[in-house]
């Protein structure tokens, strides 16, 4: 329906970074996304807590995108190996690489890779339903969790691991998930970080859920917070808010009702400030605790670095759940890719001495920042693709075929893509499964029952 003249760009990677740049370019060029997984969306279907269900508000715009004339998706395409960078870039005229951050910052400590132990990237995936961890199958046995890390995800994971099943239990969870969290016996999370209070990583809207968490109570250590409210004038407003709302937490005698509360709580939860992880300690093969290194601040503020004093402190835990950050991961030989930051280098969306490539999102800026700032930096590349388009730096001027030659390709080896059509069935078959039990949907858990439900 389209001239073949029309500049054909195709974007790797359908999270929020290869939707929101696909809305951006689609004003002007035709946009072909691959994604890897049959189904759409990235972390928001893999990462974003099942509780977070407005969060998950962007699948609207995104489906809008999806459902554009000019734009087109193709699932279960795992760019790299079912089909090359060269053959893309001889396809279209320009590739947007938006394929997130799919490996793992390992602790790289003895005994992490014991029974017991879990990224919570592997965990995250496990409840959210990424088929690659569908066998997880946690144990929840024990009574103490120890978190690594204190950023949202691992409060995502604290709060997940803590929350009443009749909180979970209408959303989109998985039922595995679910049903193996109504068993867990474990009753007290620890949520560790390197440096201290003035340092942490998280968000206000998740520490507060962790302070409301119903049959759960806070358990911090005052001394940690020595020195903190005198340091608070000096921090921005919303460090300021979250250090307060974490004082008033630890350290201020509640009210009678909010006693009552805390006494009656049969679950607890508690950050532990200045520890790194040194070793996991085993016992019968399998995790039984964690030693860590007490450290101090040198310095102040987001600057301050975390120095080892040379004491350690064993704490007995059956479950570690190692929540340092998320990390991207090359994708082909042909595209540069900066292996100490784990992205790939750019200006302005432009990867470096590679003519017709761009990036977006996550692989762009590294596994930090909200759906927001993702949407942003998404929109930074658009624009500097289509400024190249103008300027002739990107030259449009030769026909290209597209998915045309894309879709021979694939047929070739064997691989079948789930389009966008595709997908819409499977949201109605795992919308109706979830309409059985009162949840928003009931996630098909295999790439193989999405290959079945999506195939046109
Ligand atoms: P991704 O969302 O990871 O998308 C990358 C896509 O590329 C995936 O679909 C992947 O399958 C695909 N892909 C990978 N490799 C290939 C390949 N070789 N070929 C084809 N496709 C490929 N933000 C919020 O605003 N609110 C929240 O509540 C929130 N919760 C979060 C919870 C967790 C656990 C995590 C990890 C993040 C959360 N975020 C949240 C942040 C948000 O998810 C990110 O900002 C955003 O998803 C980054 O977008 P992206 O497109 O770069 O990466």
């Amino acid at each position: 329906s389209f001239s073949s003249s029309n500049p054909k760009i195709c974007v790797v990677g359908s999270g929020p970074a290869g939707f929101y740049t696909a809305q951006h370019l689609l004003k002007d060029v035709e946009v072909d996304i691959y994604e890897r997984l049959p189904v759409p969306f990235g972390l928001v279907r893999f990462g974003v807590a099942p509780d977070h269900p407005e969060v998950k508000n962007v699948i609207n715009t995104f489906t809008q995108t999806a459902s554009h004339a000019r734009c087109n998706f193709y699932g279960n395409v795992n760019v790299g190996k079912d089909v090359s960078i060269d053959e893309l870039r001889r396809a279209y005229h320009a590739i947007v690489l938006s394929y997130g951050a799919e490996g793992n910052r390992s602790m790289g400590v003895p005994g992490e890779n014991l029974p017991g132990v879990y990224s919570a990237k592997d965990f995250v995936g496990w409840y959210n339903g990424l088929p690659s961890c569908r066998e997880l199958t946690p144990d929840l046995s024990c009574d103490t969790a120890v978190i690594l890390g204190q950023g949202n995800v691992a409060l995502d994971v604290a709060r997940i691991l803590l929350a009443p099943t009749k909180m979970l239990k209408s959303t989109d969870i998985t039922q595995p998930a679910l049903d193996a969290l109504a068993q867990s016996r474990v009753r007290r999370v620890l949520i560790v970080g390197r440096r201290g209070p003035l340092q942490i990583a998280c968000t206000i809207k998740e520490l507060r859920e962790m302070v409301n968490l119903p049959d759960c109570r806070p358990e911090m250590v005052a001394a940690d917070f020595e020195g903190v409210s005198e340091a608070l004038k000096d921090v921005p407003r919303p460090r300021k808010r979250l250090t307060e709302l974490m004082l008033k937490t630890a350290l201020e005698t509640p009210g009678e009702k909010e006693q009552e509360r805390r006494s009656k709580a049969s679950r607890s939860w508690g950050f532990r400030f200045f520890r790194s992880p040194v070793e996991v300690l085993a016992s019968g093969g399998r995790a039984a605790g964690i030693r860590l290194a007490v450290n101090r601040l040198e310095g102040s503020g987001d600057g301050a670095q975390a120095v080892l004093t040379g004491e350690v402190e064993d704490v007995p835990c059956g479950l570690v759940i190692s929540s340092i950050g998320y990390r991207s991961l090359p994708i082909d030989e042909s595209v540069p890719f900066d292996s100490r930051r784990a992205v790939i280098p750019n200006s302005m969306g432009r990867v470096q001495q590679a003519a017709g490539l761009y990036c977006s999102g996550w692989v762009k800026t590294g596994p930090t920042g909200v759906i927001a700032t993702t949407m942003n930096n998404s929109f930074d590349t658009a624009r500097s693709l289509l400024e190249d388009m103008d300027s002739g730096a990107l030259d449009v001027s030769s026909t290209r075929p597209g998915s045309q030659s894309i879709s021979a390709l694939l047929a070739e080896r064997g691989v079948k893509a789930v389009t966008f059509s595709g997908w819409e069935k499977i949201d109605d078959v795992e919308t109706r499964r979830g309409e059985v039990s009162g949840k928003p949907r009931e996630k098909l858990l295999t790439v193989q029952e999405m290959l079945q439900v999506g195939r046109d």
